[in-house]
């Protein structure tokens, strides 16, 4: 029984790209690809029937929801077209995201902010002039970063708020993914979106080995394993895009009441959810807590978490120990 066991389990060897979580292949895959979306390199492993078609139709669709939906960069977006006029209408999948989104602010006692766009920008971490801006400036574009209401499908934001998408649109995408293969009829699928994987099989006992990238290692190097079966798996990480500036190290996931990096004593958050939206907002909103606040807020909100903090300790949900091997 154990073999068989081993036999259907597939290893998906860790660390990627760039991002949090990275795999290697999904054993006995039968087709592999990658596109370029979301600021970062999507790879697609699938086991089943119509792989190539089934592969294009992903892409497809994860550059929809860029370009068209999420992008605050893309001129055709309809959140670019909101940040730039102040108002606007949200499609089905933005009015989804945006109505989580502002359900995640109540929820995690403001840690999760999807009005961050003004300060996002101000820091530049991931551009090419990322700067540590003084108090003041800080102060001027925290204004109004709450301040923004979705009222049937209409966004409507307050004067100073821009919208910010980019902590949870790689989990939703990964959900989109999740949809079309299914749909596809798919036997099995491992799909990395940055820092967000999706782990898919038809069968209830599939298993999956997932990495957390060790935060003091290199991209290829793997701190802890997670055995799972089908979910959603993200990591938000502070080695990941930051800059130094007068020997400090500053990263990419602010605390909204200090408008800097925060500073919870953790560097590195692992969410598994069913969903890809709630773990890739999750995992920002954990690690904005930190490990006690994030604790109790993880088990009300019905995830599993992984937390390694500032001194290298290992900390997580209940629900999640048995899966967790530490190998560091
Ligand atoms: P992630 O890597 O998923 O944790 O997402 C980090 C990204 O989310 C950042 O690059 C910002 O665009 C955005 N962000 C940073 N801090 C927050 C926050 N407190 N709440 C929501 N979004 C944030
Ligand atoms: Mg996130």
């Amino acid at each position: 029984m154990a073999k068989k066991v081993a036999v259907i389990a597939a290893v998906v060897a860790v660390v990627a790209l760039g991002a949090f979580i990275l795999y290697d292949s999904l054993k006995g895959k039968e087709y592999e690809g990658s596109f370029f979306a979301m600021d970062t390199v999507v790879s697609v492993d699938l086991t089943g029937r119509k792989n190539e078609e089934l592969f294009e139709s992903v892409k497809k669709e994860t550059k929809r929801l860029d370009e068209r939906v999420l992008s605050k960069t893309s001129e055709s977006s309809e959140l670019h077209l909101i940040n730039s006029d102040g108002v606007g209408v949200a499609g089905t999948d933005l009015s989804y995201v945006l109505e989580y989104a502002k359900k995640l602010e109540d929820d995690s006692g403001s840690s999760f902010c999807a009005g961050l766009g003004s300060l996002v920008s101000l820091w530049g971490i991931g551009s090419d002039s990322p700067k540590v801006p003084d108090d003041a400036e800080i102060k001027d574009a925290l204004k109004g970063c709450f301040d923004w209401k979705l009222s049937g499908n209409t966004v409507t934001l307050g004067e100073g708020c821009s919208l910010d998408l980019g902590a949870l649109g790689k989990g939703y995408a990964c959900d989109k993914i999740k949809s079309l293969i299914v749909v596809g009829g798919s036997d099995k699928a491992v799909v990395s979106v940055g820092g967000s994987v999706l782990l898919y099989s038809k069968s209830p006992k599939e298993t999956f080995t997932v990495g957390i990238r060790d935060p003091w290692g290199g991209v290829d190097d793997v701190a802890a394993k997670l055995t799972l079966g089908s979910c959603c798996v993200s990591t938000s990480g502070s080695y990941e895009r930051n800059f130094t500036a007068d020997g400090k190290t500053y990263h990419h996931i602010f605390s909204p009441s200090t408008g800097s990096p925060a500073e919870s004593g953790v560097v590195s958050v692992t969410v598994v959810s069913d969903s890809g939206l709630v773990s890739d907002a999750m995992s920002t909103a954990l690690f904005v807590l930190g490990v006690d606040k994030g604790l109790d807020f993880a088990a009300k909100a019905g995830v599993e978490a992984v937390f390694i903090t500032d001194d290298g300790e290992y900390i997580c949900t209940p629900g999640i120990k048995d899966k967790l091997t530490i190998l560091k």
